[in-house]
């Protein structure tokens, strides 16, 4: 047996940091501080419209659609 008690809690965790968030919020949440932090600063600079922070993500690796990036941008996806 190799430690299913111990699996099962990091499961747990992992779960706990991506449960009621939405594809945007899940590719955020897999971020270093340096990026998440451009991503939240970027997400909130009215200069950029949604359609060009989502070509920048896209460069970025972002696979998440533009209609998801909209709902995440105005806070009505899933993310808490
Ligand atoms: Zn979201």
């Amino acid at each position: 047996m190799l430690g299913l008690d111990l699996l099962y809690k990091e499961a747990i965790d992992n779960q706990a940091n991506v449960i009621n968030k939405c594809v945007v919020g899940k590719w955020a949440s897999s971020m270093d501080d340096a990026n998440l932090s451009a991503f939240t600063e970027s997400l909130n600079d009215d200069d950029f419209s949604t359609r060009s922070l989502f070509s920048l993500y896209k460069n970025a690796g972002a696979t998440f659609g533009l209609t998801s990036l909209r709902e995440h941008r105005r806070g009505v996806c899933t993310c808490r």
